[in-house]
């Protein structure tokens, strides 16, 4: 059975609906807030858990459930359906460091542990890959960047890829040249994917690259000298491994999370899903081009802090995740967001080997200094 960390969200729901189409039993959803989606999805894919991870939704969340179902609130609720016996798959699919915790419930548990929520993995991926060998869990992307790069790595080692190739759409932004004026409203359109507000604010900055290049080091064990960002506007190319003999595998697909989202469901194994592969005779071209560090510095601020390791990414995650938190409620200018989160980085301390809770101090810390202002 599945359990579905963040079934509101914009993975979530996709989620359910790959579900759905594959037959697969929910064991439990979960949502922060939006408690009446959350109660229309348990009356329709019925599972035995609904979660609300802010307990004062609790009582609202009971009486919109129907009878037969189970509803528990509170973090530890998250952690408890991500580790209980019945169920064999987590999708993470919550925003932030909030999903931290119950992914580590998943794999301390042995699940097979569909990521999504890629800022645990930039936070604390030593730790969590140590202890998915510890216990057996199996890891599996859900970016879609990442789900290409698995299935090009697919029966090779680390040590025979010459260089990853992350592609990134370049946002919304990457044809303005001057980013000091962007609005609210342009920087929440992205050109080809539709997702939740923080990752598209991160892919309009390239944050989302930075959080990436992390991600990528620790699911595949290729230091971040050897992965290269690509702009490729069309989003067909997901991403590529170019191998130390010339070759270079790539995989393709629709702009659309299912592909990814069911695959991680189902692999080793691709079965009919719910999306159409590319016409290609219907694109007009494939192009690629170099990221513009300039006018995006966020990539060079996530090199350094895959550089430097320790507790660097965590403080450039939470830094991010308040800046960006900031700007979608109103507060600043879209630049204020690179300035917030290299100022964050450039003065962040050396921790070799930090343990979990040099992590969770490290997050907190900056968390609390940035909402001082
Ligand atoms: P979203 O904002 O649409 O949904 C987030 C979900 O997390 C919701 O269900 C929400 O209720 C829940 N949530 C929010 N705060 C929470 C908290 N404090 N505690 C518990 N739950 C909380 O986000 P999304 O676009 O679906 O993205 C989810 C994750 O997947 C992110 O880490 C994102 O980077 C990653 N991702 C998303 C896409 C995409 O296409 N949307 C693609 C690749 C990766
Ligand atoms: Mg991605």
């Amino acid at each position: 059975m599945l359990t579905i960390l963040g079934s509101t969200g914009s993975i979530g729901v996709n989620t359910l609906q790959v579900a759905e189409h594959l037959g697969l039993p929910v064991y439990a959803i979960t949502g922060h807030a939006k408690v009446e989606l959350l109660a229309e999805q348990a009356a329709r894919y019925r599972p035995k858990i609904v979660v609300v991870s802010d307990p004062a939704q609790h009582a609202r969340l009971r009486a919109l459930v129907p009878a037969g179902i189970r509803v528990e609130a509170g973090p530890q609720a998250l952690e408890a359906v991500a580790s209980a016996p019945e169920v064999t798959a987590v999708m993470t699919a919550i925003v932030g460091a909030a999903g931290l915790p119950a992914t580590i419930a998943a794999v301390r548990a042995a699940k097979r542990v569909c990521i999504a929520n890629k800022e645990p993995l930039v936070m604390a991926g030593g730790l969590i890959i140590a202890e998915a060998k510890r216990s057996g869990a199996v890891l599996l992307p859900v970016d879609s960047e990442h789900s290409a790069m698995f299935q090009c790595m697919e029966g090779h080692s680390p040590d025979e890829v010459a260089e990853l190739v992350l592609t990134s759409s370049g946002g919304p932004f990457r044809t303005v040249m001057d980013l000091s004026s962007v609005s609210r409203e342009q920087a929440l359109i992205h050109p080809t994917w539709k997702m939740g507000p923080k990752i598209t604010i991160d892919s309009a900055t390239l944050m989302n690259k930075s959080l990436e290049i992390i991600e990528a080091r620790w699911l595949f064990g290729i230091e971040a000298e050897r992965i290269r960002v690509l702009v490729h506007p069309q989003s067909v190319v997901h991403s590529m491994v170019s191998y130390r003999d010339g070759s270079v595998l790539a995989q393709l697909g629709r702009p659309d999370m299912q592909v990814p989202i069911q695959y991680a469901l189902t692999y080793p194994k691709h079965v009919p899903g719910t999306v159409a592969a590319p016409d290609f005779a219907k694109l007009a071209s494939l192009t690629f081009e170099e990221p513009d560090r300039k006018r995006f510095p966020s990539l060079d601020i996530g090199y350094h802090a895959a550089r430097c390791g320790g507790i660097v990414p965590a403080v450039m995650n939470a830094a991010n995740e308040m800046a960006v938190a900031g700007y979608l409620a109103g507060r600043g200018r879209f630049l204020d967001i690179f300035d917030i989160v290299g100022r964050c980085v450039g003065q962040a301390a050396t921790v070799v080997d930090p343990c979990l809770d040099d992590i969770i101090a490290a997050d907190g810390e900056i968390r609390a200094r940035l909402a001082m202002g």
